[in-house]
């Protein structure tokens, strides 16, 4: 134990992709951080396998997006229930989904972390937690092993779908059961003789096979007349027999790495806080994994806990920083679960919806459908309610090219420490006086645009404002339009609810 009383500002429980990004995130912003893992190290099995534009565009916010980028491979489509999605290249500079699989991504946030100074405990399951006024005592329990308890200021239930800390917090996980059940393996296929087979629709459900890696097909079975158990096991020989019934053949299956199986089950936390327990990623929330959104939507959770959860427990913010935490993603999470659910419903066998999937590829080929789509899967037109009536204000800012003293930068490039930045662009200073009170918590930082204008994904093309509060996350607090006079109580009510209160410098 610290001399604070406690081992750790904030323990995380589960190292997936969602525990891994919020770690970094809290390390950056100053909290000192220790994980705890039910398993014993990495399985190498990869769920996920890809990334969508806004969580290439956070990592690229914290300057490690190439890191993704050298071993990722960037995709020339989306799609929405196996219906192609164009992406549009003003909209982003990373206007693509990268095809990663998630054991990388996790290697490569778990590097990033260790950099970072993140503590980890491996073969270390939650299974109990008791919270008081000042902390969290977190009993960590490894069967046959005794218990031992950490404690920390918060806990963060970052342990997935079946969350232990969601259910020891008495958090409700309300939502709709599932309907279908779906097998998933990376095999060998010897006889396919195609690379990727798209989504093949079939009378009790469809198919596909995609070679991820030279030789090893992802194959994902999915049949709507039955429903798994839910603790029932799953084998490759279900996998097998289910492609049998779907495709009438195997296709010489062979030689699993991998097998699980997922349904369309949909489910949000009421809360996304109970005192000093907070929920993200799967733990949150976890649907149909259509479209690819569950992984994203984790490290944007993380992304949005991080900064806020640092500046508590540092004294820097109060506490009623984090209820802001809930009422920003909970929409968000709500917003995915209703797609992901018309897309298992638009993906279901049969003749109405074969017609109704003519019907609703024909209505993607408009843009402003394409582009409505686009938005909710890449997240990158998520919007949180922030006070300003700013086309930014609350939106992600996009990454404008800048000029400033020290050269050529871009606004995500400002943001790698993780800090709030008051950009102040074509030569209003009198903003910095405003920000007099929040010197020690914000970098400010004179600009110049390097365009006219700046692309906005849901508006197209806005004017460059003439100042800008940015969050760590990347999302607009304040803004000012050019020409506009800077309205000073705004800007300080800004700084004061992301930051906290003013101090004397
Ligand atoms: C078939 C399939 C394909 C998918 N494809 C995509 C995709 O392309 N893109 C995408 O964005 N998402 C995709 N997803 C969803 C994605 O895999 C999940 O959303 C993502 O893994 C969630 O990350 P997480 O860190 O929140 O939870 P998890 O990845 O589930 O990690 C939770 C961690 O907590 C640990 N843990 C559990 N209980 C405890 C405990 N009591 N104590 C301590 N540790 C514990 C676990 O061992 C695990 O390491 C897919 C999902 C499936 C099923």
């Amino acid at each position: 134990m610290e001399s604070s009383g406690v081992d750790a500002d904030v323990v995380i429980a589960g190292a997936g992709p969602t525990g891994l990004m919020l770690a970094c995130e809290l390390r950056l912003a100053g909290a000192d951080v220790l994980i705890v893992e039910r398993l014993a190290g990495r399985t190498g099995e990869s769920r996920a396998g890809g990334m969508h534009s806004r969580t290439l565009e956070v990592l690229d916010q914290r300057g490690i997006l190439d890191r993704f980028l050298a071993i990722g491979d960037a995709q020339p489509v989306g799609h929405f229930s196996g219906l192609y999605l164009e992406f549009d290249e003003s909209e982003s500079r990373h206007p693509y989904p990268l095809m990663i699989l998630q054991a990388d991504i996790e290697r490569l946030l778990e590097e990033w972390a260790v950099e970072l100074g993140v503590r980890f405990q491996w073969s270390a399951e939650v299974t109990g937690i008791a919270q008081d006024d000042s902390g969290v005592s977190v009993e960590l329990g490894t069967a046959p092993a005794a218990t031992r308890t950490v404690r920390a200021r918060y806990l963060v239930g970052c342990d997935g779908g079946r969350s232990a800390v969601r259910k020891l917090s008495g958090i409700d996980f309300p939502g709709t059961p599932a309907t279908m059940t779906a097998l998933i393996g990376d095999v060998e296929l010897p006889e396919l003789t195609e690379d990727y087979v798209w989504v093949r629709r079939c009378p009790t459900g469809d198919w596909s096979a995609i070679a991820f890696e030279p030789g090893w097909y992802r194959v994902i079975a999915s049949e709507y007349d039955r429903v798994a158990g839910r603790d029932e096991p799953v084998t490759f020989e279900q996998l097998r027999a289910s492609l049998i019934r779907l495709a009438g053949t195997d296709f010489g299956m062979t030689g699993p790495r991998w097998v699980s199986r997922f349904s369309d089950a949909a489910r949000q936390a009421a809360q996304y806080r109970a005192g000093r327990v907070l929920l993200a990623g799967d733990a949150a929330h976890i649907h149909f994994p259509a479209g690819g959104q569950g992984l994203n939507m984790g490290v944007q959770d993380a992304v949005n806990l991080g900064w806020k959860l640092a500046a508590v427990v540092t004294g820097r913010a109060p506490e009623s920083l984090l209820d802001t935490y809930h009422s920003e993603r909970h929409p968000v999470g709500e917003q995915v679960l209703h797609n992901t659910r018309a897309q298992s419903a638009l993906a279901r066998p049969g003749p109405h919806t074969d017609a109704l999937r003519d019907v609703f590829s024909t209505l993607m080929e408009s843009d402003d459908v394409n582009r409505r789509l686009r938005g909710m899967l890449t997240a990158l037109t998520v919007r949180y309610p922030v006070d300003g009536d700013h086309p930014l204000a609350g939106r992600r800012v996009p990454d404008a090219d800048l000029k400033t003293a020290e050269g050529d930068t871009c606004v995500y490039e400002l943001l790698h420490a993780a800090r709030p930045v008051l950009v102040t662009l074509n030569g209003i200073t009198e903003v910095a006086a405003a920000a007099d009170g929040w010197a020690d918590r914000v970098e400010l930082v004179d600009a110049t645009s390097e365009d006219d204008y700046w692309f906005v994904p849901d508006l197209d093309e806005i004017p460059a404002p003439a100042a800008l509060l940015i969050r760590p996350d990347g999302h607009v607090a304040w803004a000012a339009a050019d020409g506009d006079p800077i309205d000073r109580p705004a800007l300080r009510a800004a700084l004061t609810t992301w930051l906290g209160p003013a101090r004397q410098p």
